[in-house]
């Protein structure tokens, strides 16, 4: 049994909490707080049992590089609106101006580091900078599921000096998803959208044995469409997919799933909402068109295909759902998924962002904090982040 919050001893103690803030901004506003307040019960948890409280994230990918616009400064400022007080800033997430904010807590008080990627040695897991963020506190919790996934130093390496609990959040994330792969109710369905194809390519692999039905959508699925023999114009692609995506096709039959991908696209003639478009089967994409979205007849496929499904998993976005004109097949997704009976988790960014302009969000039964972190633990892989917390 992993630790948890709860049943760790936080009074008066000084305790490392790693969120997850990497919240989507533009030009410095927050556009969307999800991330912040999925954080909120650990950090009043915290707050009322009169910790001292350090929370620290990382932002964007700067690469060990200070670049002001992954400053984590207006996380701060909302997340002191959020909990009505003071939420401390010091620029930095090591060294001496960090060590003297934090001997200036009060039980009960709040501090937030500064991006944690300012310095490489946070994705590289250095030991040594793990050793000085565990040195700032009594216990590390951590909150930060999204990340769980990543062998980072704050995830990972600081449990080598200080005690590791699971948040709430990350609590609830392992309760959910776990249900979904120790006792997932069949017949079970994975959607698998977006455009990091690469990435999610192993992720079809692995969860092909898992379940009755995979949807392919979103960029990956030109790889399919090609290795059919059909032309995909200029849509996303990249070379040496379709020969995965073959391999794909064998491993499903022996697995004996069922792999569902376009039968028609919405095409257009550039990247833009403005763009001419028109529906075609994929066996007529001409040169000088780029497959946009699923088209009419492989939405009607999909949600019937999804009708009978007892478990239904679905991460990244059909088509590109952020232009109008590319969101039909991403909607239709998300009605059918939110519409369901069946046990259903949503993961990544697009994709819970898909079900929240439905208006239909309540009606999911997991929405997960972590788009890979949710795809990993759901393929059956162990999340260093999980595996590094202490045991109770
Ligand atoms: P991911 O981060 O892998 O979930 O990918 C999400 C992105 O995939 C969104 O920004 C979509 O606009 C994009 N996307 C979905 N379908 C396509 C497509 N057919 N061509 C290009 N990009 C796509």
């Amino acid at each position: 049994m992993k630790l948890t919050i709860d049943g760790l001893q936080v009074d008066n103690k000084t305790v490392f909490v790693r969120v997850d803030f990497n919240v989507p901004m533009k030009d410095g506003v927050i556009t969307d707080d999800t991330r912040i307040r999925s954080a909120l019960p650990t950090i009043n948890y915290l707050i009322e049992k009169g910790a001292k409280v350090i929370l620290a994230s990382h932002f964007g990918r700067p690469k060990g590089e200070r670049k002001p616009e992954m400053s984590l400064a207006p996380c701060a400022k909302h997340l002191s609106e959020l909990i009505n007080k003071p939420v401390a800033f010091v620029d930095d997430c090591i060294g001496h101006k960090v060590e003297e904010a934090v001997k200036a807590l009060q039980p009960g008080d709040v501090l937030m580091l500064e991006n944690l990627r300012y310095h490489n040695e946070e994705t590289k897991n250095d030991p040594e900078f793990a050793k000085q963020l565990a040195s700032l506190a009594d216990v590390a919790i951590n909150d930060a599921f999204g990340v769980s996934h990543r062998n980072a130093a704050s995830v990972v390496g600081i449990a080598d000096y200080i005690p590791m609990a699971a948040g709430f959040l990350l609590k609830k994330e392992i309760e959910a998803l776990s249900a979904a792969v120790v006792h997932p109710k069949t017949p079970m369905a994975a959607i698998i959208g977006g455009a990091k194809v690469t990435d999610k390519i192993s992720v079809i692999s692995n969860l092909l044995p898992k379940v009755d039905v995979m949807i392919i959508g979103g960029g990956m699925a030109n790889a399919f469409i090609k290795a059919q023999g059909c032309n995909i114009g200029s849509s996303l692609f990249e070379e040496g997919q379709e020969a995965i995506a073959t391999d794909l096709v064998m491993e499903a039959r022996v697995a004996g799933a069922k792999l569902l991908t376009p039968i028609d696209a919405v095409v257009a003639d550039a990247f833009s909402n403005d763009a001419n478009t028109k529906i075609v089967d994929v066996e007529n994409i001409e040169d000088g068109w780029m497959v946009l979205d699923i088209g009419p007849k492989t939405r009607e496929l999909y949600v019937e295909a999804l009708a009978p499904m007892k478990t239904i998993i679905w991460n990244g976005p059909m088509g590109v759902f952020e232009m109008e004109n590319f969101a039909a097949g991403t909607n239709a997704v998300a009605k059918a998924v939110a519409e369901s009976d069946a046990m259903t988790i949503v993961g990544g960014g697009d994709s819970v962002a898909a079900i929240e302009k439905s208006g239909l969000a309540d009606k999911i039964s997991h929405i997960s904090t972590g788009g890979g972190a949710s795809l990993e633990f759901l393929e059956g892989k162990i999340l260093p982040g999980i595996a590094a917390l202490s045991e109770a």
